[in-house]
C-alpha cells in the first residue's frame, strides 16, 4: 500500500512526487512514456517557476542541461517596442527554456532521489475504488498487468487526463479553442525570448538546448484547417510578415528540425478533486499555450497542493478537506490569468492596450513591471498605479 500514485512524470506529477516523498510519504511514480522523451512545449518557464526550481533545488540540475540564461524579453507590437526584463522572485531574474527531454528527466531523477519509485512504461488504465474512494490504479506494461493500491491518487496525466475520464471529474469552466500554433528549430539563430504581434498574429523565439532557438508562430484557430494544409508556407510567411528583423535572421541560420504543431489548444478547468483523487498540471486545469505558463502554473499547483496536504495524508477526513481546499485555491488564483491568456490568444491588437505599450515605452521601470505582470511576478493591480496613469496622460 502507498500513500500517494502520481500518475504523469512530467513537471507535475515528478515535483508532486518529490516534496511528497521529502515529506516522509510512500510515493509510487508512474509514466506510460520511457523517458528520456519529448512533448509538444516552447519551453519558456517564468521567474516564479525557476523559483520554485531553486526552492526544491533542483535549478543547478535544469541549468546543467545547458539551457541557456534568459534575461531580455524583447516585445514588439505594431510600432511599439518594449525591452526588458520581469522582476525577479526570491533573487531569481533569470528565465530558462529547457527542452521537455532534458527537463523533465532532471524531475523524475529529483523525484527518486527523494525516495519515490518511478515506474516507466506503465499506463493507467483504470482505478480501484473502496466505495466510492478511488483507492489505487490498474496498469498495463510490455509485461502485462499490475494493480498498486494507495490512500490518494493524484492524475497528473496531461490534458487528455485519464484519471480524470475514470474519475468522472466535471468541466467547471469550458471555453473555444482560440489559436494554432507550429514552430521549429534554428541553429545559429541569435536571439533572446522575442514576441512580435499584428492582427491576427504572433510571432516568438526563445533560446533553448544544445544552441538551438524555437521559432514559433501563433495564427487563429479559424485558420487551422487551412494553414495545416501547407503550415511551412504559413510558417514562413508569418514570419516574414509579423516578425521582419527575425526572419532577415533566419537567412544566415539553419532549420535543425522539423515543424512541429497543433490545433488542439483546449481551454477548461475540471473539479480539482474528490475522495481519494486530485488532478495536477494540465489535468485539471488547461488552457492556450500563447501564455508560456503551463510549466510554472504546474510548479505553483505542485506547491499549493502539497501545502494544503501537509502531514495529513494519512487522515481520510483531514485529507478530503484538505484536497476541497486546494481546488479552491487553484480557482481562485489561476482564473484570472485563464481569461487574460484567453483574450492573448484572441490575437486581436486592443488599440487601449497599444497606447498603453507607448506610453510605457520609454519608461525602464513600467516596462520591467509589465513584463512582471506576464511573468507572475507582479499583481495586475500594482501595475496600473497612479506612476501609471500619469505616463498615460502624457500620450
Ligand atoms: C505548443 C505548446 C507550447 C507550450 N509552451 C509552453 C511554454 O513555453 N511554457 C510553459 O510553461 N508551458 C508551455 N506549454 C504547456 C506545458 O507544456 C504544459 O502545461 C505542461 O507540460 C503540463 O505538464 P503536466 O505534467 O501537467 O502534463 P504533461 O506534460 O502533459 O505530462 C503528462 C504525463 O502523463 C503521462 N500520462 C498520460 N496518460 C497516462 C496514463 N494513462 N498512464 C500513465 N501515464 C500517463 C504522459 O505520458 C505524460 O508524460 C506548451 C504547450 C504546448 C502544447
Amino acid at each position: 500500500m502507498y500513500d500517494v500514485i502520481v500518475v504523469g512524470a512530467r513537471c507535475a506529477g515528478s515535483p508532486a512526487a518529490m516534496l511528497l516523498a521529502r515529506a516522509g510519504y510512500r510515493v509510487l511514480l508512474l509514466d506510460k512514456a520511457r523517458f528520456p522523451r519529448d512533448t509538444l512545449s516552447t519551453h519558456y518557464i517564468h521567474q516564479p517557476g525557476v523559483a520554485k526550481l531553486g526552492q526544491w533545488g533542483v535549478l543547478d540540475d535544469v541549468v546543467a542541461t545547458g539551457c541557456p540564461p534568459i534575461d531580455r524579453i524583447v516585445y514588439q507590437v505594431e510600432d511599439v517596442r518594449l525591452e526588458g526584463c520581469s522582476w525577479g522572485v526570491d533573487g531569481h531574474r533569470t528565465a530558462y527554456a529547457p527542452r521537455r527531454h532534458r527537463l523533465d528527466p532532471v524531475l523524475a531523477a529529483a523525484a527518486t532521489a527523494a525516495g519515490a519509485e518511478f515506474r516507466e512504461g506503465c499506463q493507467v488504465e483504470g482505478l480501484l475504488f473502496d466505495g466510492d474512494r478511488v483507492a489505487g490504479v490498474r496498469c498495463t506494461t510490455s509485461n502485462g498487468r499490475f494493480e498498486e493500491r494507495a490512500r490518494l491518487v493524484i492524475g497528473a496525466d496531461g490534458m487528455r487526463s485519464t484519471v480524470a475520464s475514470l474519475t468522472g471529474a466535471p468541466t467547471t469552466v469550458e471555453d473555444d479553442r482560440r489559436s494554432c500554433v507550429y514552430f521549429s528549430y534554428w541553429e545559429d539563430l541569435p536571439a533572446t525570448f522575442e514576441v512580435y504581434a499584428r492582427p491576427h498574429r504572433l510571432v516568438g523565439t526563445v533560446p533553448t538546448n544544445d544552441g538551438r532557438t524555437l521559432v514559433g508562430a501563433y495564427f487563429p484557430q479559424s485558420e487551422f484547417d487551412r494553414i495545416r494544409g501547407d503550415a511551412m508556407t504559413a510558417y514562413l510567411e508569418s514570419v516574414r510578415t509579423t516578425a521582419p528583423e527575425v526572419h532577415e535572421r533566419l537567412r544566415a541560420a539553419r532549420r535543425a528540425e522539423r515543424l512541429y504543431g497543433t490545433g488542439d489548444q483546449r481551454n477548461f478547468f475540471r473539479q480539482a478533486a474528490g475522495p481519494g483523487w486530485v488532478l495536477l498540471g494540465d489535468s485539471g486545469y488547461h488552457k492556450d499555450s500563447i501564455g508560456n505558463s503551463g510549466i510554472t502554473d504546474a510548479f505553483l499547483q505542485v506547491q499549493m497542493l502539497v501545502d494544503h496536504i501537509g502531514d495529513g495524508l494519512r487522515d481520510e477526513a483531514g485529507l478530503d478537506l484538505a484536497l476541497g481546499r486546494f481546488g479552491r485555491d487553484r480557482d481562485e488564483h489561476f482564473l484570472g490569468l485563464y481569461h487574460g491568456t484567453l483574450k492573448a490568444a484572441g490575437l486581436e491588437i486592443q488599440p487601449e492596450r497599444v497606447t498603453m505599450l507607448r506610453a510605457i515605452a520609454g519608461r525602464q521601470d513600467l516596462v520591467d513591471t509589465y513584463f512582471a505582470t506576464l511573468s507572475g511576478a507582479c499583481e495586475i493591480d500594482d501595475f496600473y498605479t497612479d506612476e501609471l496613469f500619469d505616463a498615460l496622460a502624457l500620450v
